[in-house]
């Protein structure tokens, strides 16, 4: 008889004579005839209650197994429930006990336990309801991701992990290496010989992969990138991991008003599927750890973006009535305070800021006419700040040298980047989205660690 998934039976919700299932036990309530015991798969955020009344043989002895963390599988009847909140049970014929777990020593007990502790039994948290709904959450939003590029036709490009260009120069690399730590080769000069390492040169982890996402774009001309990203910041922050997911899609033919449609589609989108598909798990979050999560989410849905320049955002905070921490003055980057700011108080909604200053953004940004800013979008959200950064890029080879030379980076090293503009250049336009960030944002977990399975962070990679 095949298992079936405990998510099926509770949607579906009617009687049947015969049912098997498996799954982990999460509670044991002995009455004094019967037993009922709780079964998750994990397939929902609610398991399936199970009645084992005395007359099955072995009762003692089996319910004695049955402690909170033991798998099982269950054969029986599916009847009707008399109880509230639930329309089916599992009349127990037959049981398994395929593995048990002691109650004296297994840590995830009834009571409720802190995310900081979960994060240290990382192996078994997502056997619990909140680690359990951000995980099927995460999948759904996965999911919502690739659904949306491929039904745009879209190609899925792979873009090298291993890496030997630093895409922004943003330092905080994780050094690929063979060669003998305690014996490093030198060079004359005494600094590291990279050219005695396993690619002949130094290599990192990537930290984005926009500039290969851009070479693919040049021929296949709308791509995206889906994969992990790695950042050696030092900064323990509850924003922050080693090792994160990024969403990087490159479009040929599109300028900044393309991108910027593209990426509102895209979050509309994604919020809406995942509200779909795991409506109970949503439900969870907004009930149990942030009650505007729906209305964040509504709000997405449902407003259009508001789109405002950064010279014009500038006067914005200029004006506002209250204190910031951090200066506003046109020129400097906006903090997180100024765009929560914007999109909570000023605008209420997501909005997308462009133009910004030159100076605070990337080399391969496209130089407005005014020449002092770049065709740069970040959107900001509610609650959030940036959840989206892009630009359109420079197409233009001499206005692209030229910054180069400027910002006094190694030319040669971006001869194939350089190369793009050469043979067949066209305008073309993306962004990079950070995964976990929304994630983070759908569920109101206040710390990313918690929305991925095993976080990467500083002095911490276990599991
Ligand atoms: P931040 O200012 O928050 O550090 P950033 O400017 O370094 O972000 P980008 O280089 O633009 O970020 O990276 C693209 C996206 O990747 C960001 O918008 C963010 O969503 C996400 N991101 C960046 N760094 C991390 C990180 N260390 N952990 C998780 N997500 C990250
Ligand atoms: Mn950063």
């Amino acid at each position: 008889m095949t298992t079936r998934r405990i998510l099926d039976l509770l949607r579906t919700g009617q009687p049947e004579e015969s049912v098997t299932i498996q799954g982990w036990v999460r509670t044991k309530r002995e009455q004094k005839e019967f037993c009922f015991v709780e079964v998750n798969d994990g397939s929902s955020m609610a398991g399936l209650q199970t009645i084992l009344s005395q007359d099955l043989p072995d009762y003692e002895a089996i319910v004695k197994k049955l402690n909170t963390g033991a798998s099982v599988e269950m054969a029986g009847v599916l009847a009707a429930s008399p109880a509230k909140g639930q329309r089916i049970e599992l009349q127990v014929a037959s049981v398994t006990v395929y593995g048990e777990a002691d109650p004296e020593t297994y840590p995830l007990q009834k009571k409720r336990h802190s995310f900081e502790f979960l994060r240290d039994i990382a192996h078994l948290r997502a056997r619990t309801n909140t680690l359990g709904a951000v995980f099927r959450v995460r999948n759904a939003c996965a999911t919502a991701v690739h659904q949306f590029f491929q039904e745009r036709g879209f190609l899925w490009v792979h873009t090298p992990i291993i890496s030997a260009n630093d895409c922004e120069g943003a330092g905080e690399l994780f050094t690929v290496t063979t060669m003998n730590l305690k014996d490093v080769p030198k060079t004359k000069e005494q600094e590291i010989d990279y050219s005695q390492d396993f690619f002949g040169r130094r290599a990192f982890l990537t930290v984005s992969g926009q500039l290969e996402a851009e070479i693919m774009a040049m021929a296949f001309t709308n791509v995206y990138t889906f994969g992990p990203t790695f950042r050696a910041e030092n900064s323990n922050t509850s924003r922050h991991l080693a090792e994160f997911w990024m969403i990087e899609p490159e479009m040929a033919f599109c300028d900044l008003i393309g991108n910027m449609d593209l990426a509102e589609a895209f979050l509309k989108h994604i919020f809406k599927s995942v509200l779909e598909a795991c409506p109970e798990d949503m439900q969870f979050f907004n009930d149990r750890i942030d009650n505007t999560v729906m209305v964040t989410a509504e709000n997405i849905i449902n407003n259009e973006f508001e789109r405002i320049t950064y010279t014009e955002a500038i006067a914005l905070l200029e004006k506002a009535d209250r204190k910031f921490e951090y200066p506003v003055s046109w020129g400097l980057d906006l903090q997180s305070e100024h765009e929560r700011y914007l999109a909570e108080e000023k605008f209420k909604k997501p909005l997308i800021v462009t133009d910004y200053p030159t100076a605070i953004k990337a080399f391969y940004m496209r130089l407005n006419e005014d020449g002092k800013t770049v065709r740069a979008m970040d959107i900001l959200a509610p609650k959030i700040g940036e959840i989206v950064g892009g630009s359109q890029r420079e197409e233009r080879l001499d206005v692209l040298e030229r910054r180069i030379e400027e910002l006094g980076m190694p030319k040669e090293e971006l001869w194939w980047y350089l190369d793009l503009r050469r043979f067949g250049t066209v305008p073309h336009a993306g962004f990079g989205l950070g995964f976990e960030r929304v994630v983070q944002f759908m569920t109101g977990m206040t710390n990313i660690r918690d929305v991925i399975p095993f976080p990467r962070t500083p002095l911490s990679a276990d599991f």
